[in-house]
């Protein structure tokens, strides 16, 4: 059994979690709701869709979104600030790990910020090309007991039924898996995931991810469903 921590031992511990949000706490009230910014997030999204020359039925569709998503920064830097000398590290980046960004999503990025959370996550930044760190940091490929099935804990597990995103996180833990060629898993592929799930009573919580497992058709989110009950 794991030995209770001491006492100097806990406060330490909650005092380090405090101190690594303390940074947020001081900026908390300053950084605006979604709500708040919307009058910005509105401008941005007329000037996305003067550029596309979209309508607004387009922009409420996603397959318009994801037919319509920015792949090369020389047709998006000046939409969203970012400077001439930062385009060619985003090019290095880019080539190296793909990047994808909807025009919707592209509409959420304040321009006059160069730390927006949501260009931090959408937009390649050169610190991608450090050498360090795992490219499995998770080791799922050592806990991997069937083809697409990632399990760590007794009563739960994941598969991965494709490799496909809508935009690729610049955070991804999965990079090495995604966004180099678009996959959708076949069925029959899947199969394997499924009987393991069967075969192992204990599983009660089944996570189906990839990728975003909602780039799957209806049909075969439907069939993955169904399968998995059964
Ligand atoms: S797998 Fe998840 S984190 Fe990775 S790029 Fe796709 S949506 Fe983002």
């Amino acid at each position: 059994m794991r030995k209770p921590l001491e006492d100097g031992n806990r406060s330490d511990r909650f005092d380090r979690l405090k101190d690594s949000i303390a940074d947020y706490i001081q900026l908390k009230d300053k950084i605006l709701t979604g709500i708040e910014d919307e009058e910005r997030m509105e401008a941005q999204k007329k000037k996305i869709m003067d550029r596309l020359g979209a309508t607004e039925e387009q922009w409420n569709d996603y397959k318009w979104q994801l037919a319509n998503r920015f792949t090369d920064i020389n047709h998006f830097a000046d939409l969203i600030g970012v400077p001439a000398e930062a385009k060619e590290a985003i090019e290095r980046v880019g080539k190296i790990y793909r990047y994808a960004i909807s025009p919707y999503y592209l509409s959420l990025i304040d321009p006059d910020d160069p730390g927006c959370p949501i260009r931090r996550q959408a937009v390649p930044s050169p610190d991608e090309l450090s050498p360090e760190g795992e490219l499995d940091p998770m080791d799922e490929s050592g806990w991997t007991p069937a083809e697409f099935v990632t399990r760590r804990y007794p009563d739960r597990l994941i598969i991965k039924v494709t490799n496909v995103c809508g935009m690729y996180c610049r955070f991804c833990q999965r990079r090495r898996l995604i966004g180099e060629t678009d996959n959708n898993i076949p069925r029959e592929r899947l199969k394997a995931a499924i009987d393991y799930v069967r075969e192992n009573e204990e599983i009660r919580d089944v996570l189906i991810t990839g990728g975003d497992a909602f780039m799957l058709s209806d049909a075969t989110i439907e069939w993955l469903l169904d399968s998995l009950r059964k």
